[in-house]
């Protein structure tokens, strides 16, 4: 408000010094023409003066010649029809005076040569009258002189006009300047009003853009003085945006962006304002209120509204949101911390799943910090290679024979001891951390199977390396993957990738277009943790894999409960011509089942913890023994449930 009304001074200010410096230059102007015009007018009276007394000279010679005073007076008479003429002396060649002619009620008399010696030059600056002086002569005999005075009174009223005509000119010039120039400030404010809407209003959903929430938060903020009162942010983050950009393309998520601004504003009601982040992120501003609840009652609403499907390009589609709101002067005291509270809410929210509403709080805090501290640890063990790999087996049903292992990292920390990948992975994932992390797996589980290979001439045992989403969107990767099995020599059919279906999903175009040019280099692709996002196979199915890999919780259940559904699992994978991977098979019963029901591979502690390289390919030495003697079969892991 005050930058404004400033800036709205200035501008006027602005118009006023305008308008004095073009009265300034009108003044100056009308000043140069007057002097000009002054000089103009004298210089035409001298030459009439001047002329008028040749004339005189010429017609009084005889008169003088004769002493013939009668006629010469006759003569000079004749000047009363010329107005400017106010006297004329002749004098005779001794400077004596012969006549005189003056205007009634002028007096002749202080004419002397002095004076009209100073003041005979054309061209003068004066407004005083006018001396001219014409020798008479006869034949070449000089016979006297003739002075006339002439008077300025009429270069006077003539410029006198002259500077009334210009002054009215001046002030007719300056109204309409001051016209032009009340347009062109009225076109510039418009202007200016039109550019600032602009920069405070996000184009898509008309709300205020992430430039003005904070501006807004921050003059919020400042004016919330009583400790007693509660000033709330929300942020929202719609779950899956990028899905449907991916699915129904980019109008339709326009179209959706622009039905949760309308929601948002709706549910909001007045209590706060509503911005547009940027991308699928909105924020809300809650006003201060006296009630603690009111900013958490605002998150609960929101994402109550956001819920109800929405029609986007003819199709019902139904969004959620990820919501996470903070509160001052609780969760901070200023913007920064307030909106790094809310941050801290919605990571929480985002991760706990899908449509879910978390207030900040000082636990929440506490993991930020602790993800804070492992994200700069992690970096420091990627960089200095402190990272561990371990093998965990996957043994084929039909045979018992060792097929492959899923390599899986390993982080001791100095202080934290064992840090488990279920905390650091996802860490890693939230930066261009996992991408540094994943190559350099990549690469050292395609040197551990081509070791392993090289022991055995005979068997091929894959490795299986975990794919997470960002390395998969990385432009790098298929020549990272290239590269990898260029530098260890494994045959690309003995690497398998594993992807999980909602980053497939989230990334569709980019991931199938990664996982085409991975196949045609002969390497294999499966699903991790199948059923625990989107469990449409039949959608799956156009991705280009060979395998798909039955989460853990599924098969924790078994043998008693959810048999029905590993059951569909494992035919819709066979209809598809895919191989089927069991998880985290913890027991024989599981086992049982699961060979029974007719799985491919299974995995889990039961059958084989994740172990060393050395360990794995001792293991590894045992089946391809057993195998020559015709022993193999799955063998029971001794040192179930414990893992390396
Ligand atoms: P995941 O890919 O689902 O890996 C299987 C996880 O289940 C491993 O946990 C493994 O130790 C554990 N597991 C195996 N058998 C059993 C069992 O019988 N019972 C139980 N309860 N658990 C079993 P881990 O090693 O803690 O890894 C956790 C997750 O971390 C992995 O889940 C994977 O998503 C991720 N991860 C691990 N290493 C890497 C990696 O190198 N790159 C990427 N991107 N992710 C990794
Ligand atoms: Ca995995
Ligand atoms: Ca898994």
């Amino acid at each position: 408000m005050t930058m404004r009304s400033s800036s709205r001074s200035a501008e006027r200010l602005t118009v006023h010094a305008n308008l004095v410096s073009v009265g300034i230059a009108l003044v100056v102007a009308s000043i140069v023409l007057l002097v000009y015009q002054a000089v103009a007018f004298r210089s035409a009276l001298y030459d009439d003066a001047s002329l008028q007394a040749s004339v005189i000279a010429e017609n009084v010679s005889a008169s003088l010649m004769f002493d013939d005073e009668a006629s010469m007076t006759d003569v000079l008479r004749s000047l009363r029809r010329v107005p400017y003429v106010e006297s004329v002396s002749v004098y005779r060649d001794d400077n004596r005076i012969f006549t005189r002619y003056a205007r009634a009620g002028i007096s002749a008399e202080h004419i002397d040569e002095g004076t009209l010696a100073s003041t005979e030059h054309r061209t003068t600056l004066s407004l005083g009258d006018v001396y001219v002086r014409a020798t008479i002569e006869h034949k070449g005999h000089k016979l006297g002189h003739v002075v006339l005075v002439a008077t300025s009174d009429l270069v006077r009223r003539q410029l006198l006009q002259y500077a009334c005509f210009l002054g009215v000119a001046c002030l007719g010039a300056l109204w309409v300047s001051t016209l032009v120039m009340r347009r062109m400030r009225r076109r510039v404010t418009e202007a200016e009003r039109e550019l600032e809407h602009l920069a405070r209003t996000d184009p898509l959903t008309s709300l205020s853009n992430r430039r003005t929430f904070y501006e807004t938060l921050e003059a919020r903020l400042g004016a919330a003085k009583d400790p007693h009162r509660h000033l709330g942010l929300v942020l929202i983050d719609l779950d899956d945006f990028k899905t449907v950009n991916d699915t129904l393309g980019h109008g339709a998520g326009d179209e959706l962006l622009q039905h949760v601004a309308r929601v948002l504003t709706s549910a909001v009601r007045g209590r706060g304002i509503v911005s547009r982040m940027g991308g699928d992120e909105f924020a809300v501003t809650v006003e201060c209120s006296w009630k603690r609840s009111a900013v958490e009652e605002v998150a609960n609403e929101v994402g109550h509204a956001l819920c109800q499907p929405a029609i986007i390009d003819g199709d019902e589609i139904s969004v959620t949101a990820s919501i996470g709101y903070a509160s001052f002067p609780e969760a901070g005291h200023d913007s920064g911390s307030l909106v790094a509270s809310a941050d801290i809410a919605l990571y929480e929210a985002k991760t706990r799943g899908k449509n879910m509403v978390v207030g900040f709080s000082r636990e929440l805090m506490n993991a930020a910090h602790r993800r804070a501290y492992l994200e700069a640890e992690l970096r420091k063990a990627v960089d200095g290679g402190a990272l561990d790999l371990v093998y965990q087996p996957q043994f084929d049903c039909r045979n018992g024979s060792l097929v492959g292992a899923e390599a899986l990292t390993r982080w001791t920390h100095r202080d934290e001891g064992v840090v488990s990948p279920a905390e650091f992975i996802p860490i890693a994932e939230n930066s261009d951390l996992i991408v540094r992390l994943g190559r350099s797996v990549l690469q050292r589980a395609c040197v551990a199977a081509a070791t392993w290979c090289a022991d055995h001439q005979n068997v091929s045992v894959r490795v299986a390396v975990n794919v997470s989403a960002r390395q998969l969107r990385h432009p790098a990767f298929v020549d990272d993957v290239l590269a990898a099995l260029a530098a260890s020599g494994l045959a690309p059919g003995l690497l398998e990738l594993e992807l999980t279906e909602s980053h497939l999903i989230a990334n569709r175009e980019t991931a199938l277009d990664v996982m085409n040019r991975l196949r045609t280099a002969g390497v294999l692709l499966s699903i991790d943790d199948f059923g625990t996002g989107y469990s449409s196979l039949s959608y799956l199915h156009a991705f280009p894999v060979n395998t798909i890999k039955i989460d853990r919780s599924f098969i924790e259940r078994l043998p008693e409960h959810g048999q029905p559904i590993v059951t569909a699992i494992l035919s819709m994978a066979h209809s598809f011509g895919l191989d089927a991977v069991a998880e985290g098979v913890e027991d024989a019963k599981q086992l049982a089942w699961l060979m029974e029901a007719g799985c491919d591979v299974v995995q889990g502690y039961f059958t084989g913890t994740p172990m060393s390289i050395d360990r794995f390919r001792a293991l590894l030495r045992e089946h391809a023994l057993a195998q020559q003697t015709g022993t193999s079969g799955i063998i029971a892991n001794d040192e179930h449930p414990q893992s390396a």
